[in-house]
């Protein structure tokens, strides 16, 4: 896909999807972005941004009409952890509005490529019970037991993908996501994932106090920078592959490790209180990245401290802004 596209993304006033307009624009693309807001960070480049809320019918049709070529569908009712485990009702019913009305009316409108971001939470529970847990493989999504409410909805939104390419050759891809982080996402509020919600924690506290962690931080993840998952989105899209792929790092690391990280990049020494009754989902997660490896020659590259590096200063400058410390600790790695 060399030559200048019309491109939709939705979800263009969230995290992944601001970053995504940022790199279309930047390769040449014309693009419209479409989301319930706009991004709460900056601007966005897009050359048009509706708002537009993609529960609805007719609201998808004004989306993908004009003469759209492809579409990343990134609009999701989603969160942290505290979040997704606490609202499967709406969560899953307002994920499935958008994603079955999206596919149908890019079917309608002739949209040649479909982009579906799915998530590690589509991976069976009962293979991640333990923090050394085996890298997750896209055959482990099945038998199915995925998350409550978020992880069975886009489980499903990823079957009615591969049932769009079936019965009507529309050209579906399927990214399955392991935990985004960067700078211009979430960091307050409820939505935001463990590595803002840690870095926000650290940034507040003074040298030597106390933060709370939930679960007793032994609990494990793999993390991907932002700049790695939108180039890794656009290779996808690219592809000829039409089958779930993992997008993720295979960098494994305990909670009580990234809050350790985080703390050195800040020059700061926080004591770790351990919260049992927080939420901490699955006990380990981690990509394995044969098939991405095989099917892009590539994969994530940027190591969480390097990620890490450019993210803690945003979050930490963003309180700063908003009148929430008053100045910024002095022994922080540059980035
Ligand atoms: P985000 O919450 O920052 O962005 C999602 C955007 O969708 C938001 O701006 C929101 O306003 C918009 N949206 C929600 N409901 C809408 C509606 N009815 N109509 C129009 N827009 C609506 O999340 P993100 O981290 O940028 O995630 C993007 C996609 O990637 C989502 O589909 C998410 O499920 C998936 N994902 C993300 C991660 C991650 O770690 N960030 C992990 C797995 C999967």
């Amino acid at each position: 896909m060399k030559s200048t596209k019309r491109i939709l993304v939705t979800g263009a006033g969230g995290f992944i999807g601001h970053h995504l307009v940022r790199r279309l624009k930047a390769d040449g693309h014309w693009v419209r972005g479409a989301d319930l807001k706009h991004p709460e960070y900056e601007v966005s480049p897009a050359d048009e941004f509706e708002l537009l809320d993609l529960r609805r019918w007719d609201k998808c049709l004004t989306a993908t009409g004009g003469g759209i070529d492809v579409v990343y569908n990134l609009a999701a009712d989603m969160g942290g952890i505290g979040y997704i485990t606490a609202f499967h009702a709406d969560i899953a019913h307002n994920n499935i509005l958008i994603n079955a009305h999206m596919l149908e009316a890019a079917r309608q409108c002739g949209i040649k490529r479909f982009l579906f971001s799915s998530s590690a939470c589509v991976y069976a529970q009962s293979k991640q019970k333990n923090a050394d847990v085996e890298p997750l493989t896209e055959e482990d999504a099945f038998p199915a037991d995925p998350e409550p409410g978020y992880g069975w909805e886009k489980l499903f939104a990823e079957e009615l993908c591969r049932y769009y390419w079936q019965d009507y050759k529309v050209e579906t891809r399927i990214v399955r996501f392991h935990n985004v982080y960067g700078p211009l996402g979430t960091y307050d509020g409820g939505k935001e994932k463990a590595p803002a919600a840690i870095c926000r924690k650290i940034a507040l506290v003074a040298d030597h106090d106390e933060i709370e962690i939930w679960g007793d931080g032994q609990q494990t993840r793999s993390f991907m920078y932002v700049e790695d998952c939108v180039e890794g989105l656009i290779r996808i899209m690219t592809s000829d592959y039409r089958d779930a792929l993992n997008l993720g790092t295979d960098e494994l690391v305990t909670i009580d490790e990234l809050v350790d990280l985080v703390a050195d990049i800040a020059g700061k020494r926080i004591t770790k209180r351990h919260n049992l009754q927080g939420p901490q989902g699955v006990r380990g997660r981690n990509s394995e990245n044969s098939r991405l490896r095989k099917t892009l020659m590539w994969e994530p590259s940027i190591s969480l401290r390097q990620g890490l590096e450019r993210t803690y200063p945003w979050i930490e400058q963003e309180l700063q802004k908003a009148g929430r410390i008053s100045k910024i600790h002095g022994q922080r790695t540059a980035a």
